[in-house]
């Protein structure tokens, strides 16, 4: 139908530039190989925070197999029920409210207790039916948890509650288990099997990193997001050196190709300054896109599959580009941001922070695509 195609056309042309692909296959390439790294434990797929940027129904659909899937919030458990998910769905962070109690029951949505407040509320909850309890242990991050020492008291309290069911994971967060030699992960997984020592119920340890770097840490279960989309939080590691695979690539084109002298400034606050007379690329992302701001001159960037780098300040909506080594590059040609071939592991150090955070905040201005 020709009106439907110029329809879609229209669409397109409306939309921006920048685009994120998601690769469905490195998502399912990225499960198998923690299910081979995690030897035998099950798998919570984290994908909070909108399966890290990536897009919680994609990615669910993508992860079906998972043994479970994890969620700091009830909204998104109500969303993979509502996609047709049938797994264990964790709440991490559990109720916030005696009222979130029964919204969890109505989702079927096992909670994480990790406080006083949440055994009052489960002990003044009327509704008989049992709920599954994450019991969260503070090993040493403290953050959330209860403490070590309070352990056999309150799962015997949550044991002889009706409306718990009647198996409870035990589970306990690293602070620091990217940091392969660092002790304090020692240290965590001693305090916490010392904590649980003789409770019946499995164990749930290792994050991402903890399934890299802690064999001693693998338990039961193990709650991965980062390896998942193929980033890694160790320093100066990217995830492909573990073997796993980035999930999304961000790229945009280049809208246009200028001239500059030696000693021209580019960029708001002119920051950089043209060392001789060279060519400049114009590319269509920027902070509101969500590519960071922080990103300093000399972030690198692909283009035509060579590397360049970033000049001059990030701005909303366009990013200035180096084509000193690209003669041929001009006006609509392809620009990487990161992906396959540019770890965004890479950006994120040039930008100060880490690979998580940037694909967590690409904004809605961002055309989403799927591939295989
Ligand atoms: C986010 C989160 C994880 C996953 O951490 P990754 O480093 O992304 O693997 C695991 N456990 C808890 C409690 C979390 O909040």
């Amino acid at each position: 139908m020709p009106g439907r195609s110029s329809e879609r056309r229209v669409a397109v042309s409306m939309s921006r530039l920048a685009t994120a692909t998601i690769h469905l296959g490195a998502l399912r390439h990225n499960l198998a190989r923690i299910r081979e790294h995690a030897s035998g434990a099950r798998v919570m797929a984290v994908v909070k925070a909108d399966g890290y940027g990536h897009g919680l129904e994609r990615v669910a659909r993508a992860l079906h197999e998972a043994d479970a899937f994890g969620v700091a919030a009830i909204a998104d458990g109500q969303r993979l029920r509502a996609a047709g998910h049938r797994q264990r769905i964790v709440v991490l962070s559990g109720p916030d409210s005696a009222g979130d109690l029964a919204e969890m029951r109505r989702l079927d949505l096992d909670a994480v207790i990790h406080h006083q407040s949440q055994l009052d509320w489960l002990a003044d909850d009327a509704d008989g039916r049992p709920l599954r309890v994450w019991l969260k242990i503070d090993s040493g991050m403290h953050r959330l948890g209860f403490p070590a020492m309070r352990v056999p008291e309150v799962h015997a309290r949550l044991a002889a509650m009706p409306n718990v069911a009647d198996e409870i994971v035990l589970m306990t967060h690293f602070a620091a288990s990217d940091e392969f030699e660092n002790c304090l992960t020692a240290r965590q997984i001693e305090t916490f099997r010392t904590a649980t020592e003789g409770l019946p119920g499995p164990r749930a340890l290792s994050n991402s990193a903890g399934v890299l770097g802690w064999p001693d840490a693998r338990g039961d279960w193990v709650r991965v997001g980062g390896l998942l989309y193929g980033l890694s939080v160790v320093e100066g590691r990217c995830g492909a050196d573990f073997g796993y695979c980035p999930a999304m690539t961000l790229g945009t084109r280049l809208i246009a190709v200028n001239d500059l002298h030696k000693g021209d400034r580019v960029g708001y606050a002119a920051t950089w300054l043209a060392p001789e007379d060279m060519r400049l690329g114009v590319a269509a992302i920027g902070y509101g896109d969500g590519y960071p701001r922080s990103a300093v001159a000399g972030t690198p960037v692909r283009i035509r599959g060579r590397t360049t780098q970033i000049v001059g300040r990030v701005s909303m909506d366009l990013v200035t580009v180096d084509l000193r080594d690209l003669p041929d590059a001009g006006v609509g040609d392809e620009v990487i941001l990161w992906g396959a071939e540019l770890p965004v592991e890479t950006v994120a150090a040039h930008a100060g922070t880490i690979g998580y955070e940037l694909t967590c905040g690409m904004t809605r201005r961002v055309l989403f695509m799927e591939d295989e």
